[in-house]
């Protein structure tokens, strides 16, 4: 089908919270209809109401422990048809073209994999013709379906990553992401009410925000703006005049924008594993992660330790909660065949981090963490970095202190000269 090249399309997407209750979604109806009577050709996707997703888990736990795949991702997937269905009656309602489609309808085909697919290729045809036709198209977040018509969901927070891929799909102007807070800030503003809104983020650094914790963004929908050149701006359903988060390429970050650290995240997700008295001789740790890998457990921070006795060592490493029990199972039939002495658990932990791509080649920054750590005596168990991020973990109890602490060392009046953020160029 060719396409005017004068079409004027936006995908904008709503997450849960802005969809709660039947008057806010009539709000998000306003929204909606406002970007279509301006001749803007409009597709939204929306997340499920409020808790639903949260509901659904529940209900799904209160029958199984061991949900099979296929039917929990079915089961799941029905919480943004409930809210693309409302929806779509609403907007006739008030005499406009809407259809409601699901994951299949959309043309969403994702790979064969439940609760975390990744989405290979959507079919644009049909939502293409709907839209030549005058249609409000509204599809549901968080689902596609496999090659055998199951469907799949993309992992918690996922619909922002529908949102994206269909903008990248349909070639759209623009991705809006409408959400709760008035755009990506400094750190979660309801931790830290002092958080800065940030007018601008940039693509590597908004992913690994994501990545470490910070839910405003789908860490794979960075991604694919990135991959496809989608405009992602992040902004407020309830406050309309606020222009938001612009994410952007690196390359469109002035002088202005570039700052040592972008922001602080904390992850509370996060369990401690210590494979305790381990021979100290070769072979050790990749007997201990090749296995752990062997059975899809992801490991992050790793620290190695020199027992008391100078002949045995201690490994400790994290990984996601709901990877813990399954990595005890693991590892403890394997612990006579390395000759070490047992497994300790530990999931009271988060994990707190700072990211910037100006922190490169500036070890003070991860100095200044630390101090802010010290003086509010959080202690670290452990700490990684890579090149634009420094993680510690700490006792979840002392998470919010921690990032607090490191936030007003940064981003406070009174935050160390050189590392203000007008101050560091890139
Ligand atoms: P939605 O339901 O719209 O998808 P989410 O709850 O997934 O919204 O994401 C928005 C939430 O992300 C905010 O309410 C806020 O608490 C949290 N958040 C965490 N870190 C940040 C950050 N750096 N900037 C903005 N919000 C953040
Ligand atoms: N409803 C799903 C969730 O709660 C997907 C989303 O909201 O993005 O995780
Ligand atoms: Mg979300």
């Amino acid at each position: 089908m060719s396409l005017s090249s004068s079409r004027r399309l936006t995908v904008q997407k709503f997450g849960g919270s802005s969809l709660a209750d039947t008057d806010k979604m009539k709000h998000v109806a306003d929204i909606i209809c406002a970007q279509h009577d301006q001749g803007i050709q409009t597709v939204a996707v929306l997340s499920a109401m409020g808790k639903t997703t949260d509901g659904l888990v529940a209900l799904a736990n209160e029958m199984t422990t061991t949900p099979s795949g296929r039917e929990y991702d079915m089961l799941l997937a029905t919480g943004e048809m409930v809210s693309a269905s409302l929806m779509a009656m609403q907007l006739q309602e008030r005499g406009y073209k809407a259809i409601a489609l699901n994951g299949l309808q959309a043309g969403i085909t994702t790979e064969d994999l439940h609760n975390i697919a990744r989405i290979e290729r959507i079919d644009t045809t049909y939502i293409n013709s709907l839209l030549q036709n005058g249609y409000i198209c509204i599809v549901t977040g968080f689902q596609g379906i496999n090659s055998r018509s199951e469907f799949c969901t993309l992992g918690r927070g996922g619909s922002d990553t529908s949102a994206v891929a269909l903008a990248g799909a349909l070639k759209a102007d623009a991705c809006d992401i409408y959400t709760d807070v008035s755009g990506v800030f400094s750190t979660d503003p309801r931790i830290v009410s002092n958080a800065i809104k940030l007018d601008k983020i940039a693509h590597v650094e908004m992913m690994e925000l994501a990545r470490l914790g910070a839910k405003v963004l789908h860490p794979r929908s960075v991604e694919a703006a990135r991959r496809w050149g989608v405009t992602v701006r992040v902004r407020s359903t309830f406050q309309l005049n606020d222009k938001g988060t612009l994410v952007v390429d690196e390359s469109q970050m002035s002088q202005k924008d570039a700052r040592s650290v972008a922001g602080v995240a904390c992850d509370k997700n996060q369990a401690r594993v210590a494979v305790v008295g381990l021979p100290d001789q070769p072979g050790m740790a990749a007997k201990v992660f090749s296995t752990l890998a062997e059975n899809g457990v992801s490991v992050d921070m790793i620290i190695q330790s020199i027992g008391h006795n100078q002949t045995t060592n201690d490994i400790a490493f994290t990984v996601n909660t709901w990877d813990l029990q399954n990595a005890d199972a693991i590892l403890k039939p394997i612990l006579k065949e390395l000759g070490a002495k047992e497994v300790l658990l530990d999931d009271n932990v988060a994990k707190v981090s700072i990211v910037g791509v100006g922190m490169i080649d500036r070890p003070g920054v991860a100095a200044a963490m630390f101090d802010a750590l010290a003086k509010a005596s959080v202690n670290i168990k452990m700490i990684s970095t890579s090149e634009i991020k420094v993680s510690v973990l700490v006792d979840v109890e002392q998470s919010s202190v921690a990032v607090q602490a490191i936030h007003n060392a940064f981003f406070s009046e009174t935050a160390t000269e050189e590392l203000v953020p007008s101050k560091l160029g890139y």
